[in-house]
Parts: C-alpha cells; structure tokens; sequence
C-alpha cells in the first residue's frame, strides 16, 4: 500500500508536523515551508531546523513541501513574475534547509494572455529560479490543475509543455491531485478511465516523473473546473478509483496525502486515512 498522509499544520514551528502526523496516523507528509497566504517567511532558526531534521529521520516518512498560492509564474504582469520567482527561490532554499525534497507548485496562470504565452512564462521563469538557485536539490513538483479560469496544468499535455521548455528538465518533476484532474474532465470512476488517465500521464510527462499524490475526492461534477475537494468518499469520484491508486504497485513508494475538509472536529484527516486503509 501507498505511503499514505495529509497536509498537516506547521503552526508553532516545521518540526510539529512529524508529532501531528503521528496523531493522526500518517506515513507520509505535506507541509507548508512558509506562511501560505503572505510574500515573506519567518527565518527558520537553527533549532527548528535540527529539530524538524532529527524528527524527518526518526520518522521514515516521504515529506513534501506546498508552495504558496500567490506565487503566479504566468503572469503577464512583470512585478508579480519578480515576486513569484523571488518567493519560489526563498521556498526551495527553505526546502532544502530542512531536507525536504519536492515542493509542488501550481504552475500559474496566463490571465488572458493564452495558453501558449503562459505555458513560456513558466518555463522562462522556472529557468530563472534555477539559475537563481545553481545548486538546489529540491525540485519543483508541478500539479496538475483544476483548470479555474486561466490556470493552466489542467491538461497533462501542459505540464509536459512546461517540461519540455525548461532549459533543465532534471529540476522538476510532477504532482498527481486526483479532485484537479477528475474536475478537469479525467474519468477517474471507472478501470477504463483510470488506465486511460495515468495512460495520458505516461505520455505527457512519463510516470518516472510522478513524484507525489494528492488524494482529494471532487465536490463537483466531471468537467466542472471547480477546485472543490471533498471528503474521500463523500464526493464523486466513488471508492473504486481510491482503492485502486492506493494499491498501484506503481505507485506504492509515492507520498500520498490528504488536502481534504478537516470537518467540525478537526478530525477529517484521521477519517480519511482510516477509510482508505480499508479500501
Ligand atoms: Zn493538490
Ligand atoms: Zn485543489
């Protein structure tokens, strides 16, 4: 079985995360490396980075890292592309800081500018962060998307566009989110569909490429383009396509957590992680 997590808090301090996790039953983890809503971090200190490293080691887990979501590197607008690349490089310096090696990434949106300038934007900015960062070992895990207005990654091809351009392709890899790709109009429901489905991966990125997972169940429909993550089991996408991805030999070395509803209670994550071990 897939190594299976949640996005958990890091409020207090990075190194909370392991004891959160651990309350919760995770074999896996998704943190936050920053603030997710502001520009500019907290410096990490030299406690909590030893901290956070010994707990890492103690606990075996794949850990990953989530970029903030105002990072936008298609954007036409100049000052927020310096911004985006600024904060990019400030999150995969902190990633590696701490030792964490993936940090997934929505790849942006052209707002208006078409799908083809925006998928340039990225790659040019990816280049820059690169060449910001010569000696970074964390990589950029580029999601897949939802398809909202002019986000772009909804289209597995797009993602492979993105790594098609960038001038080192070895710096990225990508991020499988199971709501995104069932709202973009990937049939997850069914065997065919999710043959078909990873099938399109494997030839937009390549499998090899697949990095980690995010298992959300979708509020809406097939198609809908409506980044709603629902409780797993409580959404459309049905328990079959669950089972099957948690016990793909394929996959079964991924990090796979949970961005769902944590609920009234807080509790949503544990549930979650109970009713895909039963499947
Ligand atoms: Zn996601
Ligand atoms: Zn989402």
């Amino acid at each position: 079985m897939a190594r299976l997590g949640a996005h958990v808090s890091v409020a207090g301090g990075t190194h909370l995360a392991f004891e959160r996790g651990r309350a919760i039953g995770c074999d896996a983890l998704q943190i936050f490396v920053k603030n997710a809503s502001r520009w500019k971090g907290k410096a990490l200190s030299t406690d909590e980075i030893a901290a956070f490293r010994d707990e890492h080691a103690a606990s075996g887990w794949p850990v990953i890292a989530h970029a903030s979501y105002l990072i936008n590197l298609g954007s036409p607008d100049e000052a927020l592309q310096v911004k985006s690349v600024a904060a990019l490089v400030d999150e995969l310096e902190r990633c590696d800081t701490l030792g964490v090696p993936g940090l997934v990434l929505h790849p942006g949106a052209h707002m208006g500018e078409g799908v083809e300038a925006g998928i340039d934007r990225v790659a040019r900015a990816l280049d820059r962060t690169a060449e910001l960062l010569p000696e970074a070992r964390a990589r950029v895990l580029l999601e897949n998307t939802a398809g909202q207005g002019s986000t772009l990654g909804s289209d597995f091809e797009e993602l492979g566009a993105i790594l098609a351009r960038v001038d080192d392709p070895a710096r990225l890899a990508v991020c499988f989110d199971s709501c995104h790709a069932f709202v973009a109009g990937y049939d997850l429901r069914d065997e065919d569909g999710y043959a078909a489905a990873f099938d399109a991966l494997e030839g937009a990125v390549g499998l090899e490429l697949l990095a980690a997972v995010h298992l959300n169940d979708a509020q809406q429909g097939l198609g809908s383009r409506r980044d709603r993550h629902a409780t797993i089991l409580a959404g459309e996408i049905g328990s079959d396509f669950f089972a099957r991805i948690v016990h793909d030999d394929r996959f079964a070395d991924l990090p796979m957590v949970l961005e769902t509803p944590l609920g009234d209670d807080g509790l949503g994550h544990q549930r979650d992680l109970t009713t895909l071990r039963g499947l």
